[in-house]
């Protein structure tokens, strides 16, 4: 099986999870590993390679490898407690002191964190439009950027990094690449062969896909120094995923290629419906040919252009709260990834200093009807 292994696509490879059997059982679908600590050898040695639940699990490592796969990821995975983890273990791999450069436009828990916790922690960091490249490079430090953070599609206007071109400013520099791939999966991108060091996912979204596990994850292109102390981080932080979470994760990801391939159909046909609705002022999506990020989008982004899109309303706030209050099938909540579609008012939940304007809304869409899905939205946006 190992030599033919190579040749399967990574929807093969994801669809069985690997191919993994239970030596014991001859169970197709492996045990959830459960154990805390594991019994040392009479002379002494872990023979197994297991010791201790907290730096690692053989149902971890199971998931583990079908990211890796996935990703390309040459150093592994890792998975963490949440998306929120793995990004930040990433970010304290770095020196007080060091320079970091991250996407204006992303996330926004994240952004909150850089803005207040990482400066605490000594870190230097500074906000960049990454979907100009030049912006980028002027906000590049050479010698003193350590890590140029960009997220692509970014939320919630979906902008796109062109991952090439920042991987070759941020290595010029000297410093490392993290892209944060939640959004493209990777069923639309695979940023490590684009020239990035690190993908990081939060895998509660698309990855596992059914809104009922929080889980992050990081893929790394080489197994150097920096990637050694993120590893470490995650072991002596204890910010390791539980394993019933990696069972379900691993069991999403399965489907990912089924599920992702839908979503994003679904997502383009309505992106094109909404962009000639008289109650949409505009449609963020990067499948449509006036966004900015198009014909970038189309280099990096194979299959499609994601299931995230956002709308702005001609009824400007007002009307954005009313009609998400009004959807029926569309379910009003935050998160983004799952089978079911999700709307939400994003300004409300983002704050103050939030990039998001006031009359947006963003659509998460799910592998439901898209005929249902247009209507639901459609009746909403009627007046009342
Ligand atoms: C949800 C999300 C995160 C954070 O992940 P959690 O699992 O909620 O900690 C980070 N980045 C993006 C793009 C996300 O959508």
């Amino acid at each position: 099986m190992s030599s033919s292994r190579s040749s399967w696509s990574k929807r093969s490879l994801a669809a069985q999870a690997m191919g993994h059997v239970d030596p014991i059982t001859k169970a197709v679908v492996p045990p959830i590993h459960v154990a805390t600590t594991y019994i040392r050898d009479e002379d002494n040695a872990y023979s197994s390679g297991f010791v201790y639940g907290r730096p690692d699990n053989a149902t971890i490592r199971e998931a583990e490898e079908v990211l890796a796969m996935l990703e390309d990821a040459e150093a592994g995975a890792l998975l963490f407690s949440s998306g929120m983890a793995a990004a930040t273990a990433v970010f304290q791999a770095l020196n007080p002191g060091d320079h970091v450069v991250a996407s204006k436009v992303m996330y926004w828990a994240l952004r909150n964190w850089l803005m207040t916790e990482a400066v605490r922690w000594g870190l230097v960091v500074d906000f960049a439009e990454t979907d100009n490249l030049d912006a980028l490079r002027a906000a590049v430090q050479p010698g003193r950027t350590k890590l140029v953070w960009i997220e692509t599609p970014s939320n919630p206007l979906w902008t796109i990094t062109d991952i090439a071109g920042a991987a070759a400013i941020a290595h010029e520099a000297g410093a490392r690449l993290a892209v944060d791939s939640t959004t493209a999966s990777p069923f639309h991108t695979r940023p490590l062969t684009l020239g990035a060091d690190i993908v990081m996912h939060a895998a509660t979204k698309v990855l596992n896909g059914h809104s009922d596990v929080v889980a992050g994850a990081l893929a790394g292109a080489k197994a150097d120094e920096f990637w050694a102390r993120v590893v470490s981080i995650r072991k002596m932080q204890g910010a390791i995923l539980g394993p019933f979470e990696a069972y379900l994760l691993m069991r999403g990801m399965r489907t990912l290629h089924l599920r992702a391939a839908a979503q994003t159909k679904s997502a383009m046909d309505l992106a094109v419906r909404l962009s000639v609705h008289p109650k949409v002022a505009r449609v963020l999506y990067p499948g449509l040919p006036q966004h900015p990020g198009h014909d970038i989008a189309a280099r990096q982004m194979e299959g499609g252009f994601g299931f995230m899109l956002s709308i702005q309303l001609t009824g400007g706030e007002a009307a954005a709260i009313r009609t998400a209050a009004r959807v029926r099938l569309w379910k009003r909540a935050t998160s983004l990834g799952g089978v079911e579609s999700l709307i939400e008012h994003r300004a409300s939940i983002e704050g103050p200093g939030t990039p998001c304007p006031a009359d947006l809304l963003r659509l998460s869409t799910g592998i439901e009807d898209v005929e249902d899905l247009y209507r639901d939205l459609d009746e909403a946006l009627k007046p009342a």
